[in-house]
């Protein structure tokens, strides 16, 4: 018996005409002309309008959406996504700045990230914003700096969990983090929090990325409700957040298939009635990122030089992990898996191959897509790398090797 090589989940949410990929209404070829270069990054707005709108059609509607802008923080991406969802969530100044850009409202934007320094926890506490604790030391810096300016601090209580999100692709929580407070050390924190002059709006409980499988987010949720219901009991004033995090993932690699967020939403809706009777003033909170944004975006590079090697076929382009890291697989992860990626301007192509996509960058580790079949590429041609929209430019070493810059669009 042979065993059925996975494949990945096909790719619909681009437009394939006449053999070639379309975004934002336009042939690709057009879309790298308009551009003015390749290597760039193209977002599509309609699909970011679809991906909010399936989530408010499928979630309970008092569930409140937030976009965690460090999954893509190109300013017109978080402007257009503002206009969409109930809040933004930041990782920095540099975030937070973009955030406030957009014109949310502050009380509707939080920050989270351990070891926020003062200038950012000045700069937060000027907007007006939520900030999110990820200690006892940084409370009492936070409470001293807003005695400083005059103004009441906005938190919440960032919470490391005593449990673990299952099958997650990044462990946010259990076990030793710096990330959050631990569950068992919050009540005396919260009771820290009544005895100084702070706004306390609620808890942020986040435990894991990139899940593809509903029931563990399922677990996840059924123990993050009852963490937050416990701790509730000892919080200095009534609470009005609830972020139970996101850590809904995408697929990307050969055999990943869609989160089935059907059970996940059916779990929500359980939950809100316990939750409206014994927190009545409390929105639940879901903090997205990258199911946000992840599909909406692709990468495109261009083919410079076709080579054989002993027998192996590879397409040398003028982009790679300089400026899509998890593509190329991170530095090196244990087993290599591509993304999916196609020829973009001939997608089924006369005939197909064997290559290996590779950048210009002199370490093996700049690989696009490994021994994958692609329609036959020239010089020229236009390497297309889907599910590219979250973590893409601002989480690659841009400046490894001193490549010119890519650049992004919206479309
Ligand atoms: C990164 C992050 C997110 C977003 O995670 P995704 O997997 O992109 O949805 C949400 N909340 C916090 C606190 C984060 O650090």
């Amino acid at each position: 018996m042979s065993a059925v090589r996975p494949t990945h989940w096909p790719m619909s949410q681009f437009p394939v005409i006449d053999d070639c990929l379309h975004i934002g209404g336009m042939p690709l070829m057009q879309l790298a002309a308009r551009v003015g270069q390749t290597p760039f990054y193209a977002y599509d707005r309609r699909l970011l309008d679809e991906r909010v709108a399936l989530l408010r059609n499928r979630l309970p509607s008092a569930i409140q959406l937030h976009y965690a802008v460090k999954a893509n923080p190109m300013s017109a991406v978080t402007q257009h996504l503002a206009n969409l969802v109930d809040g933004l969530d930041v990782a920095s100044l540099g975030e937070l700045s973009v955030a406030l850009d957009t014109g949310m409202a502050p009380a509707e934007i939080s920050f989270a990230g351990p070891g926020k320094r003062p200038p950012e926890l000045t700069a937060a506490i000027a907007a007006g914003i939520t900030i999110n604790l990820e200690s006892a030391g940084e409370l009492e810096t936070v409470a001293r700096l807003g005695h400083g300016l005059g103004r009441q601090p906005r938190v919440a209580v960032r919470v490391n969990p005593d449990f673990e999100l299952k099958a997650s692709g990044m462990k946010m929580s259990g076990g030793p983090k710096p990330f959050g407070v631990d569950a068992e050390q919050v009540p005396v924190l919260l009771r820290r929090i009544g005895q100084l002059d702070l706004d306390f709006r609620g808890f942020h409980i986040f435990s894991g990325s990139q899940n593809l499988r509903a029931e563990a987010l399922i677990d996840a949720h059924d123990r993050t409700f009852e963490l937050a219901l416990r701790l509730a009991v000892d919080a200095p004033a009534p609470v009005r957040m609830l972020n139970i995090g996101g850590g809904f993932g995408i697929p990307y690699f050969p055999g990943d298939t869609p989160l089935e967020l059907e059970p996940v939403a059916a779990n929500l809706d359980h939950w809100l009635p316990t939750v409206k009777e014994q927190l009545p003033e409390a929105h639940v909170v879901l903090e997205l990122g990258r199911y946000l944004v992840g599909e909406a975006g692709i990468y495109v590079v261009e083919v410079v030089d076709r080579k054989v090697s002993r027998g192996h076929t590879f397409l040398v382009t003028n982009g790679g992990l300089h400026h899509h890291l998890a593509a190329s697989g991170n530095f090196g992860q244990v087993v290599r898996k591509n993304y999916p990626v196609v020829v973009g301007n001939r997608v089924m192509g006369n005939e197909r191959e064997i290559v290996s996509v590779v950048g210009p960058l002199c370490t093996p580790l700049d690989i696009l897509a490994d021994r994958m079949e692609l329609a036959k590429a020239d010089v020229g041609d236009l390497i297309v790398v889907f599910q590219s929209g979250a973590y893409g430019l601002t989480a690659s070493p841009a400046r490894f090797l001193s490549h010119p810059a890519c650049v992004e669009v919206l479309v």
